[in-house]
Formats: structure tokens, C-alpha cells, sequence
């Protein structure tokens, strides 16, 4: 059978059932190593149809493909996933942007960095191998921290991984940024999401309290002890909620800012501390 048709009719397939049609392609190209280019001029074995027929079966289950694969790219490097990580998103890659920007270049490779609720590792990964930081990355998921440590060894990177209670473990360091995805939906709106999301997806990294804020309060509160005076920190936030971080953060920051993903929303919060607590 051809690849091309064999696409096709995939997607049609996930169209009736309210699936990604995108995904057809990925799935054809995953399991044939054909580029996307190429797929018409290219013949399916049958080994290959048994192998997409069976990760189509699964995608028809509304399990996110990146977890069927157990790999997501993310700014370039394929990282390993599982059930017991966040997915990496797109708008994060922004966010590992974001700090190579900020961050002053001519000392690079001595700024120490702590990530606060690393998941798959994406953030502390991407900021390790390629921008050069020096980093600590926590969460309070064993299990994630292990997928973490997996990633880290992949991309033989350097990663002072620690399991903590958001900042629980570090109060001794004194970083020179800390960055933050921390989960954000509002409790009661975790029903409403994609099945994909909500059905596969661990609880632990979208559940963001009554109010989706809890984590950023608690950030908020404890980054003062772990940062050196003008020590930055930036953070993910959710649509709708940047305007409420800046109001948490300026007792303790200043020159916080909001910068807007590539979709035009409000995605991330940043600013300096004005002076460490001890
Ligand atoms: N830091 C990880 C990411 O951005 C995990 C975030 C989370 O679990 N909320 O992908």
C-alpha cells in the first residue's frame, strides 16, 4: 500500500473520531523512518501496516502520542516521556528562550539555575546543553525525577537533580535565576480538558489549586531565600493569569515583565529580586 493513502485514510479515521489528524502522518513517518516529503512515492510492507494499524488502535484510545512513541522533541533534542511527566509543551521552549535572552551572555557558564518541578527534565535539559548553565532541577515526583535523570543521561548533561517540595530542599543555595512551570490549571477545570490530557496525563503536574496560583504563591514566597540579590525569576503562566503573578511578585521583585508566547498570549512573567532573605 502506498504511505501517502495509507495517511489518508488514517486521518479520516481521526477526523471521525475526533482525534489530531496531524498525527497520521507522524505516526506513518515514525514507524517507516520516511520523511514526510516522500511519503507518496513510498510502499508500506506489511509488517509496517500491522505496526501503524496497532499505534492507530492506541491514538483511537486518546493516548497522546507522545506517550505511545515515548518520546516528545523539545527545542531540538528527543526527549524521553512517559506517563509520570507533563508532555513538554510548545510555549515552554519560549520560556528556555526567554532566560538565554535575559541572562547577561558574557558570563555565561557560571549562572547557577534551579528549575522547580523539572517533570520530563525539558526545562533544565534545554538550558544545560544549550545554553550552558549550571543547574539544579527538582521535583517532588520520584517517578519524574527518574525520566529527568534518563533525559540528562541522554544529552550527557550535568544536572544537580534533588527530590523537593517546590523549594523545601534548597533553602543552603543561592541561585543566580530560578525558573518555573509549575502547574496551573484551576482544579476545577481539569475536567474540561482534552481527553488526551486529562485521561493520561499525571494529575500532579496540571492541578494548580482552587485558583491555579497556589504553586506560583508558594514560589513567590520561598525564591527570596534561595536567590542572590538581583537573582531573577521567571515563570510559565497561564492564559489569564499574568496580570495576577506581576501583583504577587512585586512586594519582593522589580522590573518584572510579561513577555507574549508566538500565539500573542501573555505567557511569561519575569523580574529580579530587589534583596535576599535569610
Ligand atoms: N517543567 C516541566 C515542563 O515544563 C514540567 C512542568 C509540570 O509538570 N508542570 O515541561
Amino acid at each position: 500500500m502506498n504511505a501517502r493513502k495509507k495517511v489518508e485514510e488514517i486521518e479520516k479515521i481521526f477526523q471521525r473520531s475526533n482525534v489530531e489528524i496531524a498525527d497520521a502522518e507522524w505516526i506513518v513517518c515514525e514507524i517507516t523512518g520516511y520523511s514526510k516529503m516522500c511519503l507518496s512515492e513510498r510502499q508500506l510492507t506489511e509488517a509496517q501496516i500491522k505496526k501503524i494499524d496497532k499505534v492507530v488502535k492506541k491514538r483511537l484510545k486518546h493516548i497522546p502520542i507522545a506517550q505511545i512513541f515515548k518520546k516528545r522533541n523539545f527545542y531540538g533534542l528527543d526527549l524521553y516521556i512517559n506517563k509520570n511527566v507533563l508532555i513538554p509543551r510548545f510555549e515552554t521552549e519560549g520560556l528556555c528562550e526567554l532566560i538565554a535572552k535575559e541572562l547577561p551572555a558574557d558570563i555565561l557558564g557560571q549562572l547557577h539555575g534551579l528549575d522547580v518541578g523539572c517533570g520530563s527534565g525539558a526545562i533544565c535539559i534545554v538550558l544545560s546543553k544549550l545554553f550552558g548553565y549550571k543547574m539544579t532541577a527538582v521535583d517532588i515526583s520520584n517517578k519524574a525525577l527518574k525520566v529527568a535523570k534518563k533525559n540528562a543521561k541522554k544529552y550527557n548533561v550535568d544536572i544537580n537533580y534533588l527530590r523537593s517540595n517546590m523549594l523545601s530542599e534548597v533553602k543552603n543555595y543561592e541561585f543566580d535565576f530560578v525558573v518555573s512551570n509549575p502547574p496551573y490549571i484551576l482544579s476545577s477545570e481539569l475536567k474540561n480538558l482534552d481527553k488526551e490530557v486529562v485521561g493520561f496525563e499525571p494529575k500532579l503536574a496540571l492541578d494548580g489549586g482552587g485558583d491555579g496560583l497556589q504553586f506560583y504563591r508558594k514560589i513567590i514566597e520561598d525564591a527570596p531565600y534561595v536567590l542572590k540579590n538581583d537573582g531573577y525569576l521567571f515563570f510559565e503562566v497561564g492564559k489569564g493569569m499574568a496580570n495576577e503573578v506581576v501583583r504577587l511578585m512585586r512586594k519582593d521583585f522589580y522590573a518584572i515583565k510579561i513577555n507574549k508566547d508566538l500565539q500573542g498570549v501573555d505567557r511569561y512573567v519575569f523580574g529580579k529580586l530587589k534583596e535576599r532573605k535569610i
